[in-house]
C-alpha cells in the first residue's frame, strides 16, 4: 500500500494543481493550494525554468501521487499500456481509472482516494456480489461493485455518502443510489478523466 512520509497537501503544492487527498477539506477554503500557490520547501517560490527531463518527471509523479500508486505499480501499469493497442498514455489512465480504489472514490463511496483504499481493504465493497479487499483490482465492464449489506448501516458509510450525495458520477459508471451498487458501462475514456496531465510525457520518460 502507497504511503507517503510528507504531509499530503504538500505533493499537491509540488505539482502545482488539487490531487484531491483529503477529502471534503479539499473542497474548502483551507485547502493548502488557496492558501499557498508555490512549490513547498526553501526555494519554493523561486523555481528555475525546468530540464525536458525534469518536465517528464513532475508528470509522471503527478499521476502517481493522483492515483496513490507506488512507482513499481505504476511501471507495471505503464507496461500494461505500452501492449495495448491504442495510444499508451491513454491507455494507461484508463487502466488507473479502473482500480477498484479510485472506482470507490469515483462513486462517492469514498470522499477521496486515500480514504476509498482504506474502505476496500476493511472489506465493505463486494464485485458481482464477491467481497473484494484488494485496492488494485482493475474493474472490468460488465461487473458490478456494491457496498457490502452489513457495512450499510455503518457510521462511517452513511457519513461518506451524506457528504458525497451531491457528487457528479462519470458517465462509464452507472450508479443506483437506491441499491448502493454500480455497474461498469465501459473503461474510462480519456475525456472522461479530469486531471490536468500531459501523459504524452509519461510514455516519452519511460521510452528512453
Ligand atoms: Fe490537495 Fe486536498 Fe490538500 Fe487541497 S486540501 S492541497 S486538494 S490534499
Amino acid at each position: 500500500m502507497a504511503r507517503y512520509t510528507e504531509a499530503v497537501c504538500r505533493l499537491c503544492r509540488r505539482e502545482g494543481q488539487k490531487l484531491f487527498l483529503k477529502g471534503e477539506r479539499c473542497y474548502t477554503e483551507k485547502c493548502g493550494i488557496n492558501r499557498r500557490q508555490y512549490a513547498p520547501g526553501q526555494h519554493g517560490q523561486g523555481r528555475k525554468k525546468m530540464s525536458e527531463y525534469g518536465l517528464q518527471l513532475r508528470e509522471k509523479q503527478k499521476a502517481r501521487r493522483f492515483y496513490g500508486v507506488l512507482e513499481s505499480q505504476f511501471r507495471k501499469y505503464f507496461d500494461m499500456a505500452n501492449k495495448k493497442a491504442g495510444v499508451t498514455g491513454e491507455n494507461l489512465l484508463s487502466i488507473l481509472e479502473s482500480r477498484l480504489d479510485n472506482v470507490v472514490y469515483r462513486l462517492g463511496f469514498g470522499t477521496s482516494r486515500p480514504e476509498a483504499r482504506q474502505l476496500v481493504t476493511h472489506g465493505h465493497f463486494t464485485i458481482n456480489g464477491k467481497k473484494v479487499d484488494i485496492p488494485s483490482y482493475l474493474v472490468k465492464p460488465g461487473e458490478v461493485i456494491s457496498i457490502k449489506e452489513k457495512s450499510r448501516g455503518s457510521e462511517k458509510i452513511k457519513s461518506v455518502l451524506d457528504s458525497t450525495s451531491s457528487k457528479a458520477v462519470p458517465k462509464w459508471l452507472d450508479l443506483d443510489r437506491n441499491t448502493l451498487s454500480a455497474k461498469v458501462i465501459s473503461l474510462a475514456a480519456r475525456d472522461d478523466i479530469d486531471l490536468q496531465l500531459e501523459e504524452h510525457l509519461i510514455v516519452e520518460l519511460y521510452s528512453k
